[in-house]
């Protein structure tokens, strides 16, 4: 009894102790989707400036497979100590309902640390596509729907998701093939293995440019500074289509507070370090402002993003299980 009530009195001596003095080793950063992707391309640019800031390593772990939903579980299982963290995007929120049994709670199971980017999707297409232009895809998919090979990264990706609409914008169902994430997915593409994908513009930026991939179409309302030759794809052909993908950055519910605000700081600083936002740019991406890389705009974002997606999700009639 003497013992346990020592333990609880060095305990509670050490919280905000260790709270200060945090990190003293090395952070991992679970990424739900497989390595080279965009995902992974965000992530390990935002941790290597906050381990600048925190004076510690963050170390990225790929845990790819069932469109991000299986690194979410590992995220949420972690020891809430601050030495496990995660990255996701807004695949987070949309798989709240296209899995209806998932092993945690979307809403309450992750500790939210501030938004970290977010970028248009681009529709790509390997080099040697027929179509030459959006209007054409979609006039081509509309006939020949089983023709089409559409990769993504799993069931719940936000390349996924763009699929999705994608199908429900043309009425038509197109032959989908799923991957652990768009890293593989392009590699793929440039071996010409399928035809097609929706992807975030910080991993299409640099093959679009360089010509290795047909470029189509951009997913946000207006054209991009950076890809300006793109049409949107409301203006090309599906009147009213429209998506961005944001990232988020967590940790697992329980997670002391004082290190949620000293690793929110941080992710601040990260941002708008020079070599981290000249990378964003390159890539198409926006980073955060400080007031999106907060816990409490995250938490809204997470929050009004399963709420925005579930009847559109549940009228495509679409979930995963
Ligand atoms: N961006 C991908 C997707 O959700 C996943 C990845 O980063 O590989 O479609």
């Amino acid at each position: 009894m003497r013992v346990l009530m020592m333990s609880a009195v060095l305990l509670a001596a050490l919280g905000p102790a260790s709270a200060q003095n945090y990190p003293t080793k090395p952070i991992t950063v679970i990424v739900p989707f497989a390595a080279g992707g965009p995902s992974d391309t965000i992530a390990r640019l935002t941790v290597a400036g906050m381990g600048k800031v925190l004076g510690q390593q963050l170390i990225i772990e790929n845990v790819g497979g069932a469109g991000g939903t299986i690194g979410s579980a590992r995220a949420a299982r972690a020891e809430p100590d601050g030495y496990t963290l995660f990255i996701h995007h807004l695949g987070l929120a949309t798989s709240a309902t296209l899995y209806r049994k998932l092993s945690y709670d979307t809403k309450t199971a992750f500790a939210p640390i501030g938004l970290v980017s977010d970028a248009a999707s681009t529709f790509i297409a390997r080099p040697d596509y027929g179509p030459n232009t959006f209007q054409e895809f979609v006039a081509f998919a509309k006939a020949n729907g089983d023709k089409v090979s559409y990769g993504h990264a799993g069931v719940g990706s936000a390349s996924h998701l763009c699929g999705l609409l994608f199908q429900t914008a043309i009425q038509k169902q197109i032959t989908t093939v799923p991957y652990k994430g768009t890293g593989p997915l392009m590699n793929d593409m440039l071996g010409k293995q399928v035809d097609i994908t929706c992807d975030q513009a910080t991993n299409t930026t640099g093959p679009i440019k360089s010509k290795q991939v047909r470029a189509y179409a951009v997913t946000s309302k207006a054209r991009l500074t950076s890809l300006p030759e793109l049409p949107p794809a409301g203006e090309a052909g599906l009147p009213g289509f429209e998506m961005s993908v944001w990232h988020g950055l967590y940790a697992p519910k329980g997670t002391p507070q004082p290190i949620i605000d000293k690793l929110s700081a941080a992710l601040k600083q990260a941002l708008k370090d020079t070599t981290v936002a000249s990378r964003f740019a390159d890539l198409s991406t926006s980073p955060a402002t400080d007031a999106q890389a907060t816990p409490e705009a995250l938490q809204k974002k997470l929050l009004g993003e399963i709420d925005r997606w579930a009847p559109i999700i549940k009228a495509a009639g679409v979930f995963a299980d």
